[in-house]
């Protein structure tokens, strides 16, 4: 397996330039593909940056994941390739090693290719297994941000993540199964001080505030989830640990949601109206 090449260029020397430039031996044949693994943001398709729409307005073959914003698509050149590759829970539309694979072969095709997924590739995107694989076979490959759903959902509800009354400290924390298991580091959901929020917990939320509750979580920790965040139709219901997973239950929510947890959920006068109980469609709340 051969690596790729990493020249450190003197950052103070080449204003503009990034502080790695990625060469491969690639580089200098005539295949010019590249694949930009992009964030396509939370949700609101408007949450992706300038660098994003201008790469997705030049692509020649997007391939994205389900919760990529497919509005976003518009953007594209009418010879782009779109192929979706989106996964459901437990289950790949297509396995991450072909999804891999078929990156590396649009790239040698000499297309430039967007990878587009939801949120930000690098948090609990797999994007770090598909940046991998690409340096692994020498495909030039870069990596655009976006706006990671805690972001986008915390701005949506204005609950203020780390606001410094409250909080000193903001803990992503995946609350997905694996066969069968959650891998929660409780300890670290317990910090003083500090704020908790589970990606993919939605279908657990009864396990989970009930593991926090026997290992000494106030029942009056308020808790927040937030589904569909920052699209139109956006659903929030606020409680406490002691009493979400029933409200979650009497509600209508589905995936993807997220859990927020922390005095910071009941903050602000905003926030603190969303407490008084279940809001729908904030789109309509300036
Ligand atoms: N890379 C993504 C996360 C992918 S994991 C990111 O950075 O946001 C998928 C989980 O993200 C979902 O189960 C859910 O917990 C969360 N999520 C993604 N989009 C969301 C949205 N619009 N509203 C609420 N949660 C969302």
């Amino acid at each position: 397996m051969k690596s790729p090449n990493l020249t450190l260029i003197n950052s103070q020397n080449t204003a503009k330039s990034p502080l790695y430039q990625q060469r491969t031996e690639k580089d200098h044949t005539d295949q010019s593909g590249h694949v930009h693994l992009m964030g396509a943001g939370p949700g609101d398709p408007d949450l992706i940056t300038v660098k994003a729409l201008k790469l997705l307005k030049s692509a020649d073959a997007i391939v994205y994941d389900r919760l990529a914003n497919s509005d976003l698509l518009a953007h594209a050149q009418s010879h782009c390739d779109l192929i979706y590759v989106g996964k459901k829970k437990d289950q790949h539309s297509l396995p991450q090693q072909q999804i891999c694979e078929l990156l590396a072969a649009l790239a040698r095709c000499g297309k430039q290719v967007v990878r587009l997924k939801g949120g930000d590739p690098f948090v609990f995107g797999r994007g770090g297994e598909e940046i991998d694989y690409l340096n692994r076979e020498n495909i030039p490959c870069s990596v655009v941000p976006g706006i990671t759903a805690a972001i986008g959902c915390a701005a949506s509800t204005q609950i203020p993540l780390t606001h410094r009354d409250h909080a000193h400290a903001v803990t992503f924390i995946t609350g997905h199964r694996q066969q069968g298991k959650m891998h929660i580091n409780w300890d670290l959901a317990l910090q003083k001080n500090s704020t908790v929020v589970f990606y993919m917990g939605l279908s657990n939320i009864g396990e989970i505030t009930r593991q926090l509750l026997k290992r000494g979580c106030a029942s009056t920790m308020p808790f927040a989830v937030v589904a569909q965040g920052t699209s139109t139709s956006q659903q929030v219901v606020v409680g406490t640990v002691g009493d979400i997973a029933n409200r979650i239950k009497q509600s209508s929510m589905e995936s993807p949601a997220l859990l927020i947890m922390g005095e910071v959920v009941s903050a602000n006068s905003y926030a603190q109206w969303l407490a008084t109980g279940v809001l729908e469609d904030l789109s309509s709340v300036s």
